[in-house]
C-alpha cells in the first residue's frame, strides 16, 4: 500500500522455515502440529520469533495468511504456565473475533496447561471476574470490557508480558482509540512487549504506532500488494439501487457456492434484505451489532458449522472472521470506509484458497468504485454473463 512506502521493513529478519527451528517449548510445538499447522506461513516464519524474543512488533500481512497464529504462538512461548496471572492480553474490535482467537489459542496451547479466556461486553461481568480470578493466563477481549475489568482491579497489568492489538489500525482510530488510550495509560511494566497486527495500516495509524512501540521489528509481507491474489473481483453495473435485489436473487440461484457473506452498510438494510430473501425462498441468516449477544453467538455458530451457508452482515464482521468454507463475498453496497473493502473481500480465500468477490454497483457508487480501485491499485472486472464457470 502506498502509505506504507515510508515504513521500511526490518532488514536481516531471520526467516524460519519450520516451527521446529524456532526454539519453541515442546508442549507448544505439540499444540501447533496437533492443530494441523505443518509449516509456518510467510508472516509466521518472520513474525513468531521477534515476539518470542521480546521485541515490539509492527506487522502487516494480507488477510488469511496466518496473523493469528503468529501472535498466538509468539506470545504463548513467553507464558510461564506455573504463574496463574494474565500474561498475554489480546485486544480486538468485536466479540466474534475475540471468541475465534480464544479458540485458536486454546487449541495451540492445549498441551501447555495454559488457561485461555475471552471477555467481551454484553455478558455478565461476574463470569469474567470468576474466570480471571481462577487464573486466566491468556486473555482476549474487546477494549470496553477489558478497561472495565482493569479499572475494577480484576486484571492486573503487572504480569502481562505480551500486549497484542489485532486489527490494529481499527483499534487505534475512531471509536476504539479513546478506550485503547485509557488502557495504555493504566501503565504496563517495562517488559510488556507490544505487537500490532493488521492487513491494512494507514499513515495516521503509523503515527500512533510510533508513539506506542519502542524500536519495533517491522514486518511487511507484500506491502505493495495488499489485496489477495487468489480473490477474483467482479462488479455488476446497475442503473439503479432497486435492481440489486433481483440481481442478488439471480446470483443466489446460479452460483454453486460453498458459503458466502453478503455485506450491507447498515443494520436496517441488512435486516430488510434478509427478510425479503428469506420470504422469497432463499435460506440465509443475518447478523449485526445491535442484535442480542446470545442470538449473535447462535447465528455465528450456525454459520461456522455450515448449517447456514449464506450470511448477510454489516461491517461488524468485515474483519478477522475466519470461516474457511467462505468462497464468495458479495458487496450489496460498497463500504463507506475504504479499508473495509480489503477486509470484506479477505473473508473469502482463506490461507491461499480461491475466492470471488462480486460488487453490486449502482450508478451512484461508480465514483466510490473508482476510488477503491485507485487506492488499492486493483481492477474489478465486469461480471461475465455466464457465471456458472466462475472458479470458486
Ligand atoms: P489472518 O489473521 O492473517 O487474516 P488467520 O490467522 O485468521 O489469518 O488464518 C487464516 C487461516 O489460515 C486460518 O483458518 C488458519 O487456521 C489457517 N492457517 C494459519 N496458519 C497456518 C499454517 N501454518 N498452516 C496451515 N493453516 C494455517
Ligand atoms: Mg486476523
Amino acid at each position: 500500500m502506498t502509505e506504507l512506502a515510508e515504513v521500511v521493513a526490518t532488514s536481516e529478519l531471520k526467516i524460519y522455515e519450520g516451527f521446529d527451528d524456532m526454539g519453541l517449548p515442546e508442549e507448544l510445538l505439540r499444540g501447533i502440529y496437533g492443530y494441523g499447522f505443518e509449516k509456518p506461513s510467510a508472516i509466521q516464519s518472520k513474525g513468531i520469533c521477534p515476539i518470542k524474543d521480546g521485541h515490539d512488533v509492527l506487522a502487516q500481512a494480507q488477510s488469511g495468511t496466518g496473523k493469528t497464529g503468529t501472535f498466538v504462538i509468539g506470545s504463548l512461548s513467553r507464558v510461564d504456565p506455573t504463574l496463574k496471572r494474565v500474561q498475554v492480553l489480546v485486544l480486538v474490535p468485536v466479540r466474534e473475533l475475540a471468541q475465534q482467537i480464544e479458540g485458536v489459542a486454546k487449541a495451540l496451547s492445549a498441551h501447555m496447561g495454559v488457561q485461555v479466556y475471552s471477555a467481551t461486553g454484553g455478558t455478565p461481568l461476574r463470569d469474567d471476574i470468576k474466570a480471571i480470578e481462577r487464573g486466566c493466563q491468556f486473555l482476549v477481549g474487546t477494549p470496553g470490557r477489558i478497561y472495565d475489568l482493569m479499572s475494577r482491579n480484576i486484571i492486573s497489568n503487572e504480569y502481562i508480558r505480551s500486549l497484542i492489538f489485532d486489527e490494529a489500525d481499527q483499534m487505534l482510530e475512531d471509536r476504539f482509540k479513546e478506550q485503547v488510550m485509557c488502557i495504555l495509560q493504566r501503565g504496563f511494566p517495562k517488559d510488556t512487549k507490544v505487537a500490532l497486527f493488521s492487513a491494512t495500516m494507514d499513515t495516521d495509524v503509523l503515527e500512533v504506532a510510533n508513539m506506542i512501540l519502542h524500536d519495533p521489528v517491522k514486518i511487511l509481507v507484500n506491502p505493495e500488494n495488499v489485496p489477495l491474489d487468489g480473490i477474483k473481483q467482479y462488479y455488476v453495473p446497475l442503473d439503479s439501487e432497486d435492481w440489486k435485489y433481483e440481481v442478488l436473487c439471480d446470483l443466489y440461484q446460479q452460483l454453486n457456492i460453498n458459503q458466502a457473506l453478503i455485506y450491507c452498510n447498515k443494520r436496517q438494510r441488512a435486516e430488510w434484505l434478509a427478510e425479503k430473501m428469506t420470504a422469497a425462498g432463499f435460506p440465509l441468516s443475518v447478523i449485526h451489532g445491535e442484535m442480542d449477544v446470545e442470538e449473535r453467538k447462535r447465528r455465528m455458530k450456525d454459520f461456522r458449522d455450515g448449517a447456514v451457508r449464506v450470511m448477510i452482515s454489516t461491517d461488524m464482521l468485515a474483519r478477522g472472521i475466519d470461516v474457511q468454507q467462505v468462497s464468495l463475498v458479495i458487496n450489496y453496497e460498497l463500504p463507506n470506509v475504504k479499508e473495509n473493502y480489503i477486509h470484506r473481500i479477505g473473508r473469502a480465500g482463506r490461507f491461499g484458497r480461491k475466492g470471488v468477490t462480486i460488487n453490486l454497483i449502482s450508478k451512484d457508487e461508480t465514483r466510490a468504485r473508482n476510488e477503491i480501485q485507485d487506492h488499492f491499485k486493483i481492477m474489478m472486472q465486469e461480471l461475465p454473463s455466464d457465471i456458472s464457470k466462475l472458479d470458486m
